[in-house]
């Protein structure tokens, strides 16, 4: 079984559309939605659940006013402005889980335990098990979240004897993509021309490069900036990528996605060829 990992130097390049369409050129496969910050794979793949599990991400504060006796204590040791004075309340959404009041109130009157952060769960999609996640507003140590998902998604992989594990992984460099990184035999960038996306695209791929993993770029919408494309291409070579291909801005990825569909599932577009393209190169080096 193959883990190709589609992931993109910022949000809005593109990376989920085509995370779904090699979901569906890859057929037999199983598919994990591992940008829990911001899900949105199964807006397309439409997926039944089948399971759903609870997850605790980490523990929060909250104070017994029973046993509070109202030193300020918990007060002057929070760093992030967390507890609020008379009578000395603790906002779940501004405490970052550290502990330190717990620790520190003379009373033993800070209740310090594990909160639900999310759900997570096994769904049936049209391409095979898909494996998603959702994160409740404010909670964090989505990377956790993200290590508890592969984890499932490669078992289930397993367990289907799919071929293939495709997973649309977070933008960005932080703590979501790295743990998605663990086992990935290829790590495909989508990038788009731009200043921002060329800089964007440079920061990830110096992490991949020191983690050792050799990555992929697909660039989006290339005729939109034809000059910064090559620019971006170079910069990819510069960094021992591969070029998958080059995508054309094209109003049949907006058809597709309206439809809530895959590229080339509705109708042949340009854009689906290209990404289509890609797919068969990306096999084919992966056959190598
Ligand atoms: S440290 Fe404990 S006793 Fe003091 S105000 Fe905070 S919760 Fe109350
Ligand atoms: S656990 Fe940490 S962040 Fe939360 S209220 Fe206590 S000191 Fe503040």
């Amino acid at each position: 079984m193959r883990q190709i990992l589609v992931l993109s130097g910022k949000g809005g390049t593109g990376k989920t559309t085509v995370a779904g369409t090699f979901a569906r050129l890859a057929a037999a496969c199983v598919t994990a939605d591992c940008d829990v910050d911001a899900a949105d794979l199964h807006i397309i793949l439409e997926p039944e659940p089948v399971e759903r599990k609870k997850y605790y991400g980490g523990k929060k504060a909250s104070i017994d006013a029973a046993k509070c006796v109202r030193c300020g204590r918990c007060r002057e040791v929070c760093r992030f402005e967390a507890v609020s004075a008379g009578p000395y309340r603790i906002s779940p959404h501004a405490c970052e889980g550290c502990g330190v009041c717990a620790w520190n109130c003379p009373a033993g009157a800070v209740i310090f335990k594990e909160t639900l952060s999310g759900t997570w769960g096994i769904s049936a999609s049209r391409f095979g098990v898909f494996a998603g996640a959702r994160l409740e507003p404010a909670e964090e140590n989505s990377g956790k979240l993200v290590a508890t998902l592969k984890t499932a998604a490669v078992k289930a992989a397993a367990a289907a004897g799919a071929e293939y594990l495709i997973l649309d992984g977070s933008p960005g460099i932080g703590c979501p993509v790295l743990a998605s990184l663990g086992g990935v035999s290829a790590v495909v960038i989508v990038a788009e021309p731009t200043v921002s996306g060329r800089h964007d695209f440079m920061r990830l791929a110096e992490l991949l490069k020191q983690q050792g993993l050799k990555g992929f770029l697909l660039v989006n919408k290339y005729d939109l900036n034809k000059e910064e494309a090559v620019r971006l291409e170079a910069a990819a070579a510069g960094f021992g990528f591969s070029l998958l291909g080059r995508v054309p801005f094209d109003a049949g990825v907006v058809k597709a996605l309206l439809a809530r569909r895959t590229l080339g599932e509705v109708a042949a577009c340009p854009a689906a060829e290209a990404v289509e393209t890609a797919w068969r190169r990306l096999r084919a080096e992966l056959e190598k």
